[in-house]
């Protein structure tokens, strides 16, 4: 694959295969690290992760051992062959970091959210001699929100800041409902495939282990994934992973990971062109937002139908009325809409407005 060579032009891979990296969440303790690197590596994987600093959402939980933890990387580079990466949040991460002659960084979900934070880490970088700066390969995940831009202004810090190594992860973002049954973080493919269509060369990967939260989506969401042209994956395996310290639930042990890689198998889509199941799902998200916003606007109506009880006022006026979809019909114009479609639809919300002012019988 063309864009991974920039990345790790020393790794070399069948042609169109992805480039899979694989480790625990955390680096929980020198044996646990040792056993999953191992047995990764006795099944041919070239890039191992584990977390060393680990950013919990809330206070209590396992924060990683720290620099505690970067002998036990060094020990699996050693052992196995295999580069080893980790997440860095601050500049003194970074510095322990090459100290400790690991090959690559990813910059998390939260951190890439914080221009501050980023900012603080391509600093870093910049003050490194050139072929320190240019032996690191750096992966920015997505920030959490939904924000394509926020994303690009973190890699570009980072490429402004002289790092080239430089690629993407995908991981999904926060979104408010989600229960039983659903993905921890939302895909959106959209907006990763955006990514795509504007630096069609920056190498991509997907993390579907932090997406999905579950072992159950991470073979679905993989195949997804390379059906729309991702260059590879990170993944969280460990040993065993219902007694892993940090997100137990999402972790596969290795011979899982290895049966579910051994199943995927690189799609044929063009990643640049739009696919129709992208337009469907931004589709959907259009729509969700839609009748959000007609929920909401019923609340409205509800608290206007008590202020006209409260004053004696009829609950539909002509002249108001008539002014609304005169003014809706022109707003609509202007957006390409027909005046006829504009007024069939606020014709409805209009009537299911009344409906939620009447008084509660
Ligand atoms: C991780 O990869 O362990 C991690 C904390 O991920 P994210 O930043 O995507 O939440
Ligand atoms: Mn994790």
């Amino acid at each position: 694959m063309k864009n991974l060579e920039s990345l790790f032009p020393d790794i070399f891979l069948p042609a169109d295969a992805p480039l899979v990296i694989a480790g625990p969440c955390s680096a929980e303790s020198r044996e646990q690290t040792l056993s999953v690197a191992e047995a990764l590596a006795r099944g041919g994987v070239k890039i191992f992760r584990a977390g060393v600093w680990k950013p919990r959402t809330r206070p209590g939980g396992f924060e990683g051992a720290g620099e505690a933890a970067l002998p036990w990387l060094q020990e699996v580079r050693e052992r196995t062959g295999m580069r080893v990466i980790t997440e860095v949040a601050t500049a003194d991460h970074l510095h322990a970091v090459l100290d400790a002659g690991l090959d690559a960084v990813w910059l998390g979900a939260r951190t890439a959210a914080n221009p501050f934070a980023v900012q603080e880490i391509a600093d870093a970088f910049a003050s490194l001699p050139e072929d320190e700066r240019k032996r690191l390969a750096v992966l920015v995940k997505n920030p959490v929100s939904p924000d394509l831009e926020l994303w690009i202004g973190a890699l570009q810090r980072l490429y402004g800041a002289g790092v080239r190594r430089l690629g993407a992860i995908h991981r999904g973002f926060s979104y408010y409902s989600h229960g039983p049954g659903s993905y921890r973080n939302a895909p959106y493919w959209a907006i990763p495939f955006e990514l795509r269509r504007r630096f069609p060369e920056l190498p991509l990967f997907f993390d579907p282990s932090h997406t999905g939260g579950s072992r159950e989506f991470i073979a679905p969401l993989s195949r997804e994934a390379l059906d729309l042209g991702f260059d590879g994956l990170i993944v969280e395996v460990h040993c065993n992973p219902d007694e892993a310290l940090s997100d137990a639930s999402q972790q596969l042990t290795p011979d899982e990971f290895f049966e579910t890689v051994a199943k995927l198998r690189r799609g044929v889509e063009d990643p640049t062109k739009e696919s129709l199941r992208i337009l469907r799902e931004e589709i959907d998200l259009l729509d969700a937002r839609l009748l959000e916003l007609l929920g909401q606007r019923m609340d409205v109506s509800r608290r206007i139908g008590k202020v006209k009880q409260a004053s004696g006022l009829s609950v539909v006026q002509p002249s108001r009325y008539a002014r609304l979809i005169s003014e809706r019909t022109g707003a609509g114009t202007v957006l390409g809409l027909s005046p006829e479609f504009v007024r069939r639809v606020f014709a409805a919300v209009h009537e299911e407005s009344v409906r939620h002012q009447l008084p509660e019988r």
